[in-house]
């Protein structure tokens, strides 16, 4: 009898299974789904410095799509351009990628249960909630509310895209809270996708990247995102050790909603601690607690800008070259690495009150 339950065979329960394995432990996975990785609700869009942290569990240049090296961001409607010579991410199957680092799991010696919907029948004292963004896990045990939630909605389609390795980002204060993305696939097919922080309206945000591409499309697909972390994480209760890890503690970028790779990451801790939940929680903060905090508060930042801020950020962006200073110190997941000193030359331009003799 396994002495670890994982419940879900996401990323970050099967990379939370091989590393409790390693500890020398036995490990069920329960997944409501007949297989690992769908329905694919992810863009599959990760940095290539991520997908090499990975690279130990599943090698992903099986999985690879399209090739990243520049993002168009529309402040409103200012269009303030990256560019990298060389790729820095790239689009994967998720579903592909799920599978794998399921099966790797399997060949490490987790048994995994499909189809297995786990409501309170835990299989083990020692229970990993791997279970995504509306845990069932976290709800049974009691754990702190999330309380902030991007809605989505996302369709892979026929798109022609000038630029096929160059992702667009929206932003405008028209949906509060609105982002909106095209992802290329190739040449003529993208992932269009929008996303809104709840309460406000998914279906208004879609509507509008609509109409300003001037496209149509039926029928997207839905999905929530936990766009802050869960104030708890892991404890001890009734003699289980509990732990949430994943989109199931909200270990997500708040600026983009991804959460792959820093899943990933908390979940290598994860399976190292299962016996120790507190640490666990503990470990995860201290190591990434203050990317997570940076993603917020300039998610939170962008949110409170009307249209003619952005416009006004996106001029200063482009008159600054600020692109230069991304290509020299830019990380798509890491945001204090972008903090270096020579950036205060630009927030002193682009953050109000940060120069107050120039008020
Ligand atoms: C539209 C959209 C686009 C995104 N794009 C990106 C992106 O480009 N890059 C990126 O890094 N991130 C992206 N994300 C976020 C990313 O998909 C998640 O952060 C990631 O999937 C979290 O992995 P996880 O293993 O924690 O949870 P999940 O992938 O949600 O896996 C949870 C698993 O648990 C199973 N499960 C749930 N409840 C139970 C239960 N009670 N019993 C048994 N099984 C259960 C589910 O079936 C599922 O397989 C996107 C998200 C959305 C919605």
């Amino acid at each position: 009898m396994a002495n670890v339950h994982v419940v879900g065979a996401g990323p970050a329960g099967s990379i939370t299974a091989i590393n409790a394995i390693k500890s020398n432990h036995s490990v069920l996975i329960s997944e409501e789904h007949p297989t690992a990785g769908i329905p694919q609700n992810c863009s599959g869009l990760f940095s290539l410095e991520g997908l090499k942290i990975l690279k130990k569990y599943v090698d992903h240049n099986k999985f690879v799509i399209n090739r990243i090296n520049g993002t168009d961001i529309y402040l409103n409607d200012v269009l303030f351009k990256i560019r990298r010579k060389e790729a820095v991410a790239c689009v994967c199957s998720r579903a592909k990628l799920d599978n794998a680092l399921a099966d790797k799991a399997e060949k490490e010696g987790a048994k995994i249960v499909y189809g297995e919907r786990i409501k309170d029948n835990f299989k083990a004292n020692n229970i990993i909630g791997a279970d995504g963004a509306n845990s069932t896990v976290a709800s049974n045990f009691d754990f702190p509310r999330i309380n902030r939630f991007v809605a989505t909605l996302q369709k892979t389609m026929d798109y022609r895209k000038e630029e096929n390795g160059v992702v667009d980002v929206f932003l405008s204060s028209k949906i509060p809270g609105f982002f909106g993305w095209i992802i290329p696939h190739n040449e003529e097919k993208a992932e269009i996708g929008v996303g809104v922080e709840l309460p406000n309206n998914v279906r208004d945000a879609w509507n509008y990247l609509l109409k300003i591409k001037k496209i149509e499309a039926e029928n997207p697909s839905a999905s929530i995102i936990p766009v802050e972390t869960r104030k708890r994480a892991g404890k001890e209760i009734c003699g289980k050790n509990v732990i949430l890890v994943g989109d199931a503690a909200g270990q997500t970028k708040a600026t983009t909603g991804g959460g792959f790779l820093f899943g990933a990451l908390c979940a290598e801790i994860a399976g190292r601690d299962v016996l120790r939940p507190k640490w666990y929680d503990l470990e995860w903060r201290a190591r990434f607690g203050h990317e997570f905090m940076l993603h917020r508060k300039i998610r939170d930042h962008l949110n409170c800008m009307n249209d003619s801020r952005l416009a006004e950020l996106g001029e200063k962006l482009n008159k600054m070259n600020f692109n230069g200073y991304l290509e020299k110190h830019g990380d798509m997941d890491k945001p204090s690495k972008i903090i270096k000193p020579e950036i205060l030359k630009y927030l002193i331009n682009i953050v109000p009150g940060f120069n107050a003799r120039q008020q």
